[in-house]
């Protein structure tokens, strides 16, 4: 994780760059924060900093070969700690690092309910034993792979047994030269003082409205504005539940179009007409917004269809109906069915009726998607 690359805390990333360039790199930090505000990718990017081996003024650069380690989150001297559901099989997170770093590369605003998820144990508690406060010790006893800073992040130490939390305790009490404790985590009143005291807290603040609509923007580059900006007003700074709340928005969209375009080609006229008065009831930014999706799809569909899998973007669900709807395109249909979205979108614009436009799009669809191929 780089730097540029997190949206928001401009001065908090330039304080921690500024320290590190300065000299001052404390023996154990606590980024500290709410659910979503980017503790973790904050904490990820700082390490990478710590072992780029050319680091520049801002960032790490991003091109030496500690950086293109850190991109798998791999890199010999970043030791990642974090709870797990503790067994008489399962003490230590070795076995969980794969995983760990396999979700963090996905998200990495990562919080505890997304790890329960991976680890498939709802009811289960994460926590953080005797052992992996061992296994802390042992990996620090190790030298450092490139001779300078060991990182040692610790993610979620809010959830550390006492017995192991007084284990880390003494490591923290005494501090050994070029190492650096970075622990992540939301609850601070649920830590052992004497541990507090011996970090240097690292607030992270939620993101405001602007930052999320811009993380969005990022993530989704075809949800609406409006409906960014509606997201981000409900997300409170939390950029998991806005991304959550976005995903939940896109597959909305998609299985409303999947459906609805099953029922052009079909030519089902009382499906359309239901389909019509849901439509209706969208709000406006809402249905450019599946003119806007729908115009994506088709898109994909087409690079399905010319051969380019690679260049598809879909998953899952998405990606079955890409793969049949790509048949139903041609040469004599592709076009129409692209000018069609675009027209709907710009009279949606100009406040078109809804009803009467989506039901007259809806006939012409079906026209087009019966449309075959021209025989030679
Ligand atoms: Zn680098």
């Amino acid at each position: 994780m780089l730097f540029s690359r997190i949206i928001g805390h401009a001065a908090l990333k330039a304080k921690l760059i500024g320290n590190i360039r300065e000299g001052r790199v404390p023996h154990a930090q606590f980024f500290l924060g709410p659910r979503g505000s980017g503790t973790l990718p904050l904490a990820l990017a700082y390490a990478r900093y710590l072992l780029c081996q050319q680091p520049g003024a801002a960032d790490s650069c991003g091109a030496c070969p500690s950086c293109a380690m850190l991109d798998k989150l791999a890199h010999p001297d970043l030791h990642l700690v974090f709870p797990i559901f503790l067994s008489e099989k399962s003490k230590t997170c070795e076995p969980f690092l794969a995983d760990w770093r396999e979700l963090v590369g996905k998200e990495p605003y990562l919080d505890a309910e997304r790890w329960r998820e991976k680890l498939e144990g709802e009811n289960k508690q994460l926590r953080m034993g005797v052992d992996i406060a061992a296994e802390i010790t042992r990996k620090l006893s190790l030298k450092a792979y490139q001779g300078g800073w060991k990182v040692m992040l610790i993610w979620l130490p809010e959830l550390m047994d006492t017995a192991a939390a007084n284990k880390l305790l003494k490591v923290l009490e005494e501090p050994e030269p070029m190492t650096a404790f970075l622990l992540v985590g939301h609850a601070n009143d649920q830590i052992l003082p004497t541990i507090l005291s011996r970090t240097q807290l690292v607030k992270v603040p939620a993101l405001n409205p602007g930052e999320v609509v811009e993380a969005l923007q990022l993530r989704y580059p075809d949800l609406g504005a409006e409906e960014a900006r509606a997201i981000a007003a409900r997300s409170e700074g939390d950029l998991l539940e806005a991304a959550a709340m976005a995903d939940k928005s896109e597959e909305e969209l998609f299985v409303f179009f999947r459906d609805w375009l099953r029922a052009c080609y079909a030519n089902k006229v009382p499906d359309t007409v239901e389909f019509g008065e849901y439509f209706a009831k969208m709000g406006r930014e809402r249905q450019k917004g599946l003119m806007l999706y729908a115009l994506y799809l088709i898109r994909q569909c087409l690079l399905h269809g010319q051969q380019v899998p690679q260049l598809v973007r879909a998953f899952g669900e998405e990606m079955d109906f890409v793969k049949k709807f790509s048949a139903l395109l041609n040469e004599r249909n592709t076009e129409g069915i692209r000018r069609e979205l675009e027209t709907a979108h710009g009279h949606l614009e100009r406040n078109a009726n809804p009803k009467v436009l989506f039901l007259d799009l809806s006939y012409r669809m079906g026209g087009w998607l019966r449309m075959k191929e021209a025989v030679a």
